[in-house]
């Protein structure tokens, strides 16, 4: 059976070039970056050639890249970091924003005792910017937190937009770039934000290595204690081949940028159009969404609701229902909750997202499953 995988958002299949890239590393460079000798030195120049190289692409300072082990940890260190040690007493986010967000939020809320605003979704999906402009009148050190790129829905928010609002209001901008990292073209010398974070495993690289971009002149505390690498704010001995991996997947990503999304966009248009072909009553949850993300709300009945993952699975094929913490739960997914009505949220959506490896003929299996359900 051949198995199709149309999960993307949720994690991405590793281009074989970074795989051999990442073996390389690991077979020749893998003294400490932290040791004077040569060994150290060649693997200190593996993580630091890889810091410019995804500077360079991001069009920002290698200074300003903070590796990780992933966006979530980046998201943690910043948004702590911001309330304990920036003067932050208020962060304003969105109730569709991923768990790494909206759990971290809620835990400074309660160590800490921050005010916490949540500016109003559309119907469509997208975020009320006119009442994110009336959230920030009000005077108090205030940090943005609102995503790029969301993970369920695909909805895009204009990031040069809300940057300028909150420059306009002082407030500090964390974007959670995750789904679009890789995916689209970034200025960071000209984009008005103040951090964004990403894993490479969104964009054909490996799981365990990720990065925060941290803005030039905004001093952070360390996340983790120990060492003084990352410049002592993140304490740990480097993933050198991770990194190396992560670097690799970045560059891949961007040198085939046109005609990979080009070819991605081709397919979801396919897609959606061989969805309503077939199922006429189907509706699309979100309005211009990105390019590689497709939710769907199935003209299926309730009781399929729970089945349908699990007939597509046997059939090999993967999909989502939301976020990946959430597939295989009948749970709602806290992103539908606060676009769809009561009654749609209990028919089946699912997340279809895709990459360059997806085919045509992927789509037609996805068609064919679903038609046997
Ligand atoms: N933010 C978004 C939008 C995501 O899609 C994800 C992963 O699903 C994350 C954050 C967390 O990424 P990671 O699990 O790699 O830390």
């Amino acid at each position: 059976m051949k198995k199709i995988y149309l999960d993307n958002a949720a994690t991405t299949p590793i281009r074989q070039e970074v795989i051999d890239e990442m073996i390389v590393v690991m077979q020749n460079d893998y003294g400490n970056p932290s040791s004077t000798h040569s060994f150290g030195r060649s693997a200190k120049t593996v993580l630091e050639t890889s810091r410019k190289s995804i500077a360079k692409l991001l069009g920002c300072n290698a200074q300003e890249i903070i590796f990780t082990s992933n966006a979530t940890e980046a998201t943690n260190w910043i948004l702590k970091s911001a309330v304990r040690d920036l003067g932050v007493k208020r962060i304003i986010t969105s109730k569709i924003e991923h768990h790494a967000t909206l759990y971290t939020v809620r835990f400074l809320k309660k160590q800490y005792g921050i005010e916490v605003d949540f500016v109003n979704i559309l119907p469509n999906g997208a975020i009320d910017v006119s009442h994110l402009v009336q959230l920030l009148s009000k005077d108090v050190k205030t940090l943005v937190t609102l995503m790029h790129v969301n993970n369920e829905i695909g909805t895009v928010l204009d990031v040069d937009k809300v940057g300028r609002i909150c420059q306009q209001h002082h407030a500090l901008f964390h974007c959670d770039t995750v789904q679009s990292v890789g995916k689209m073209e970034f200025n960071l010398h000209e984009l008005p934000v103040d951090f964004i974070v990403a894993s490479a495993h969104k964009f054909h690289g490996p799981k365990g290595a990720g990065f925060a971009y941290v803005k030039k002149g905004i001093i952070l505390q360390p996340f983790l204690y120990g060492g003084e690498q990352e410049k002592g704010l993140r304490a740990g001995t480097e993933a050198v081949h991770q990194v190396a991996g992560l670097a690799k997947a970045m560059e891949l990503s961007y040198k085939d940028l046109n005609s990979e999304r080009d070819y991605i966009s081709k397919l979801k248009a396919y897609c959606e159009n061989q969805l309503k072909v077939n199922f006429p009553d189907i509706k699309i949850n979100g309005i211009d969404t990105f390019y590689n993300i497709l939710n769907v709300l199935l003209p299926f009945s309730e009781e399929k609701t729970a089945m349908i993952l699990f007939n597509l699975d046997m059939k090999g094929i993967a999909v989502s229902r939301g976020s990946a913490c959430q597939s295989g739960s009948v749970k709602p997914s806290h992103v539908l909750a606060e676009i769809l009505h009561d009654e749609d949220l209990k028919k089946p959506s699912l997340r279809i997202s895709f990459s360059h490896y997806n085919t045509r003929e992927d789509i037609d299996a996805l068609i064919d499953g679903l038609k046997g359900i």
